[in-house]
Order: structure tokens, then C-alpha cells, then sequence
């Protein structure tokens, strides 16, 4: 398969590059870094390489007559044009299911993060801070009232994980999953006013575009400023300017968040609150889930060039 050309399109994990280069003749980000060097090669461009938050756009496709397949190394796709792939036969993959544990494991990370406050413990302890006084008291996870934003594949497995806490669980999302033992809400808002954790877990993408709004927050919050919303999901899906109005002004308790609007750029006004827990979006990253999900992209790749099945087109690009 060498004399095959592929093109990454975005910086790529290493665990997927050394894979790809056994088998493509791989060209590092040419569209960005040479642009006339890509111009003579993208004719004979068959494969693009991408990660989770890469940019494919109906231009950028346009300009590759020859492309048969995009790989996603990641779950979420929503920066793919899938619509205007889908138009040309160009199939998208992705790697769903290998990255629920470990998004899920972080999810419970960050709301025990936040109701317990153990970044600002660890630095009350760590800087003396304890010699002066006590830390206040925090909130109680165990037994408390979770609320999905999405239970596909990682939300089932945040809900196995808050039962073992004791924890109710309801969720919302578009429709009802009957199979679930779960009740639906059947919106944010009225999920958020019977919860003390939201945390959210959709994709990202237009059709879920800060779903969660300053309406949504009040709700959590009770008007008594409680309530923790968690997001794993995407930084558009909340709007993050309400987010931040929300926690300055006491609307909602606290805050954990693995991604953002604009990352990795994350405001000042929300860096400096000291009731929100930040992590620079790392829901899937371990070396155990990097690898599986790498293997599974460069799986997609390898079966499509030898003529069978995909092992995990899009849900748009099946059948
Ligand atoms: P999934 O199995 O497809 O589940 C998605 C859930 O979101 C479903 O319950 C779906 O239910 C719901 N949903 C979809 N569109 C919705 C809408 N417009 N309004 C309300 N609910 C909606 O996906 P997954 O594997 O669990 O992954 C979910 C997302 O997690 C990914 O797309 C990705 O963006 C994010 N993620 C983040 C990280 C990280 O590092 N933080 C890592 C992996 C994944 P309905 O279809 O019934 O609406």
C-alpha cells in the first residue's frame, strides 16, 4: 500500500503516525506547511489522516479529487464536512467505544474535583494554608442527583460509575432510549432544576450549539446558587459567557471542564475563579486508550484500502 498517498491534517498522535507510515506514503500537513508542494501532489492524494478536533472542511476536500477516506482518531467528528463527503463517496471513520472508560473515569474526576474542591485542598495543604484555618466545608457526592446531557456510549458509562456513588440518575437528549432504566427529561432545562450535577456528554457540532444557556444554568442553580455542571463534551455545546456570568455572579456552586469554546485558549475570567476545575481536554488521554483508539484508525484505513468491511464508519456513512 506505500504508493498510496495519505495526508494528515492536523498534528497527529505518534501512536497513529508510526502506523501510517508502514503503510502510506504519509505528507505531514503539506496543505498548511507547503503549499505548492501540495498543489502537485493533491491529485493523487486517496487518504486523510485527522484527530478529534481537526478541521476538514468542503474546500479543503474540493481540492482533492482523488480522496476516498477520512480517519478520524477520535470519537467526535464535528469538524468534519461530513454532509459534502458524503455527497462525493467519500467515506468518514472515527473511533468510537475504545474512549468511554476513560472519559467517563474523568468525568467522575472533575465532579469530585468540584464539590470536593480538591485542587484548592491540595493547595490549602500544600501551601501552609491549613496552619491558619481549616478548609471549608465542601459538598457530598455520594447519594447526590446526576443529570445526563447525553447518554449514548460514554454516558452510559458515567451513569454505571455514579450508581457505584449511590447517585439517582436521569438524563435528557433528543428522544427517549426505552431500554434505559433512567427517566427522560425532555430538555436541558427541565433536567437541570431536579439535579445537583450536570454533566454534559453530546457532540459537538451546530445541532448542539450552547445547548446549555444562561436559562439552563439558573435552572441547576435553584436560585439558591448550588448545582455542578460538568462538561466532557464539546466547549461549544455550553455557552460559555453564561457559563462565566453564572459562576461570577453565584447562579451555579462550581464548575469542571475539560474543554472550551476556543481552546486551548481559556478566559481569563474563568481561569480566575476559584470554584471551577480545568483540565486542557484530556478525556481519552492515556497511553492505554491513545493506543486502541490509534490502532482503530489506522484499522478503518487498512480495511478500506484491502477491500472490506470498515470497522466504524460515522453512523452517516453506514450502509
Ligand atoms: P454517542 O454514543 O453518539 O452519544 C451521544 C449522545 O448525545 C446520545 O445520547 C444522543 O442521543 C445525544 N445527543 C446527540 N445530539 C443531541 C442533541 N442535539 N441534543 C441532545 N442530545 C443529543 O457518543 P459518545 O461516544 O458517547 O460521545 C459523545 C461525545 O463526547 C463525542 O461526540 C465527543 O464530542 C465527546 N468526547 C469528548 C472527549 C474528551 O476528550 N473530552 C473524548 C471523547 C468524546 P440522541 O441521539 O437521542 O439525541
Amino acid at each position: 500500500m506505500t504508493d498510496i498517498h495519505a495526508l494528515a491534517v492536523a498534528k497527529l498522535s505518534p501512536m497513529f503516525v508510526s502506523q501510517l507510515a508502514t503503510a502510506f506514503t504519509l505528507h505531514d500537513r503539506l496543505h498548511e506547511t507547503d503549499p505548492a508542494a501540495f498543489a502537485a501532489l493533491a491529485p493523487r492524494i486517496r487518504a486523510l489522516a485527522a484527530s478529534g478536533d481537526s478541521k476538514v472542511s468542503a474546500e479543503l476536500m474540493a481540492t482533492l479529487p482523488a480522496l476516498e477516506v477520512i480517519s478520524v482518531m477520535g470519537v467526535g467528528y464535528d469538524g468534519i464536512a461530513v454532509q459534502a463527503a458524503k455527497a462525493r463517496g467519500i467515506v468518514v471513520t472515527h473511533t468510537p467505544g475504545v474512549l468511554n472508560d476513560d472519559v467517563a473515569d474523568l468525568a467522575l474526576g472533575l465532579m469530585l474535583c468540584a464539590a470536593r474542591q480538591l485542587p484548592a485542598a491540595d493547595r490549602h495543604a500544600r501551601e501552609g494554608s491549613w496552619l491558619q484555618a481549616p478548609m471549608p466545608l465542601a459538598r457530598k457526592m455520594s447519594g447526590a442527583r446526576l443529570g445526563l446531557v447525553g447518554i449514548g456510549r460514554i454516558g452510559q458509562a458515567i451513569a454505571s460509575r455514579a450508581a457505584a456513588f449511590g447517585m439517582s440518575i436521569a438524563y435528557t437528549a433528543r428522544s427517549a432510549r426505552p431500554g434505559l432504566p433512567f427517566p427522560f427529561f425532555d430538555s436541558p432545562r427541565a433536567l437541570a432544576a431536579e439535579v445537583d450535577f450536570l454533566v454534559v456528554i453530546t457532540p459537538g457540532g451546530a445541532d448542539t450549539r450552547h445547548l446549555i444557556d444562561a436559562e439552563v444554568l439558573r435552572a441547576l442553580g435553584k436560585g439558591r446558587g448550588e448545582g455542578i455542571l460538568v462538561n466532557v463534551a464539546r466547549g461549544s455545546v455550553v455557552d460559555e459567557a453564561a457559563l462565566i456570568d453564572a459562576l461570577e455572579r453565584g447562579v451555579i456552586a462550581g464548575a469542571g471542564l475539560d474543554v472550551f469554546e476556543d481552546e486551548p485558549r481559556i478566559p481569563v475570567r474563568l481561569s480566575a475563579l476559584p470554584h471551577v476545575v480545568l483540565t486542557p481536554h484530556i478525556g481519552s488521554a492515556t497511553g492505554q486508550t491513545r493506543q486502541a483508539m490509534a490502532d482503530l484508525a489506522f484499522a478503518n484505513l487498512r480495511e478500506h484500502f484491502a477491500g472490506r468491511p470498515l470497522p466504524t464508519p460515522v453512523p452517516e456513512c453506514r450502509g
